[in-house]
C-alpha cells in the first residue's frame, strides 16, 4: 500500500525527539511537578496514561477522564506538547476535546485489529499525529497493520514506538527488544520516525541509559521515557520510572552519532573496509555452497547404505569442536551454535532433497521391473 507518511513530531537534525512523563497520571500535582522539570530540560512531549491497560483487574486503571484537565494545564503552564494512550472511540473523543496534541496507541491494542478499526474510524477528518507502538507479540506485519488502518482513516503524521516484544522464560528484560523488527519495519516504511520506549522494554531503571544507547545507534529517532517525581511510589511501573534529574542526565550522556558525512577522507576509507567486508562475505558464501555440495555426497552415499540422515552424536561432535574453535577466534558461544544450527539444518535440507530423490527413483525402477 501506498503511504504518505509525514513526521509526526518535528525534529531538530542531530538532536531526539524527547518524550518524558509518567507512566500514570496520579494527581495534578505530580502531574505538573513532572511536566515542569522537564519543561526545563527542553523536551518535546509530556507524556502520561490516563486510561492504563493494565494485565490484571484490581490494578491501578488510570485516573480517567479527570487526568484531561491536569494534561490542559501541563500544555498551558509548561508550553508543553502533550501526548496520552487511547485504546478506543470514547477515548478517541475526549482526548480530542482536550485538546491532547499527539495520541499513542498501547501494545495491547495495535495487537488487535478491531480496536485499531475502532480508533480508526474515529480518527476520520481528523489531522492529529499518532504513534502506534508495536503489537505484544513479534509480528511486522501486525504493526504494519495497524500504520495502514490509521493511514486510511486520512492521518498522515504517523510514527511507531518500539517498546519490546513480550516472552516467556527468564530474560534480562520486561519485554524483548529483538532490535531486528524495528529495523524491518524501517526498511518497509523508510520515512516514519521511530522511538524507542526503553522503560518498557528494560522494566528496570539500570538498563536504560544502554538501551537509549543502542537506539541512538540504530538511528531511531527520539525516545520514550518514563518519568516520574518519586518513582518508587508509583502506581503503576514503579521499578523502570527514574526521576527528572536521573533522566536528564540519561540524555545528556546519549551519543549521537550521525548516519552519514561528507567528509572525503572517511568515505574513501570506510569504502576500503566495506570492501573487506564483501570479500569476507563472498568467500563465506562459497564455502557455505562447498559445504551443501559435500552434504549432498554423504547424503547419496547414505541413502545407498540405507542409512538416516540425523545423527546425534555427530552433531554433537561438530558443535562442541566448532564451539572450542569459536572461541579461539573470539566468537561467543551462542553466535557459533545460532550459525552451526542454521548450516546444519540447511544441509539436512540439501541431505533429504538426495535421499528423497535417489529413494523414488529406486521405487520408479522397482515398480518399472
Ligand atoms: C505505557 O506506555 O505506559 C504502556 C501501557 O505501554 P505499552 O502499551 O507499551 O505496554
Ligand atoms: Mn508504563
Amino acid at each position: 500500500m501506498e503511504m504518505n507518511i509525514k513526521p509526526a513530531i518535528d525534529k531538530q537534525p542531530g538532536k531526539p525527539i524527547i518524550i518524558a512523563g509518567p507512566c500514570s497520571a496520579e494527581s495534578e500535582e505530580q502531574v505538573l511537578k513532572t511536566a515542569k522539570a522537564l519543561a526545563k530540560q527542553g523536551i518535546d512531549c509530556f507524556r502520561s496514561g490516563i486510561w492504563k491497560p493494565r494485565t490484571r483487574p484490581g490494578s491501578f486503571e488510570g485516573v480517567g477522564s479527570i487526568g484531561l484537565g491536569w494534561l490542559k494545564k501541563v500544555k498551558e503552564e509548561t508550553g508543553l506538547k502533550v501526548t496520552t494512550e487511547v485504546a478506543n472511540r470514547e477515548h478517541v473523543f475526549e482526548a480530542l476535546k482536550a485538546g491532547i496534541d499527539v495520541l499513542w496507541l498501547g501494545a495491547r491494542t495495535t495487537v488487535n485489529p478491531f480496536s485499531v478499526q475502532e480508533i480508526a474510524d474515529a480518527l476520520k477528518g481528523v489531522d492529529i499525529p499518532v504513534l502506534i507502538k508495536n503489537p505484544i507479540n513479534p509480528d511486522v506485519k501486525l504493526w504494519m497493520g495497524a500504520i495502514e488502518r490509521i493511514h486510511k482513516a486520512g492521518i498522515t503524521r504517523i510514527g511507531v514506538i518500539h517498546r519490546g516484544f513480550s516472552s516467556f522464560g527468564d530474560s534480562n528484560y520486561r519485554n524483548e527488544p529483538r532490535w531486528q523488527l524495528p529495523i524491518e519495519l524501517k526498511r518497509l516504511v523508510p520515512e516514519i520516525q521511530i522511538i524507542c520506549d526503553n522503560s518498557h522494554i528494560c522494566g528496570r531503571r539500570d538498563t536504560l541509559a544502554a538501551v537509549a544507547q543502542k537506539a541512538m545507534d540504530l538511528q531511531f529517532d527520539g525516545l520514550m521515557t518514563e518519568v516520574h517525581p518519586s518513582p518508587d511510589d508509583a502506581w503503576s511501573d514503579a521499578a523502570q520510572q527514574i526521576t527528572p534529574a536521573v533522566f536528564g542526565k540519561l540524555v545528556k550522556g546519549l551519543k549521537i552519532r550521525s548516519a552519514s558525512t561528507n567528509d572525503v577522507e572517511y568515505l574513501e576509507h570506510i569504502d576500503d573496509l566495506r570492501q573487506e567486508i564483501d570479500t569476507i562475505d563472498k568467500d563465506l558464501f562459497s564455502l557455505l555452497g562447498k559445504r551443501m555440495n559435500a552434504a549432498r555426497n554423504i547424503g547419496k552415499y547414505k541413502s545407498k547404505n540405507n542409512i538416516s540422515i540425523l545423527q546425534t552424536s555427530r552433531w554433537n561432535e561438530i558443535l562442541n569442536k566448532t564451539i572450542e574453535l569459536g572461541r579461539e577466534k573470539g566468537l561467543s558461544d551462542g553466535f557459533v551454535t545460532q550459525i552451526l544450527t542454521a548450516i546444519h539444518q540447511e544441509s539436512i535440507n540439501h541431505q533429504t532433497k538426495v535421499m528423497n530423490s535417489t529413494s523414488t527413483k529406486k521405487a520408479s525402477k522397482k515398480t518399472k521391473a
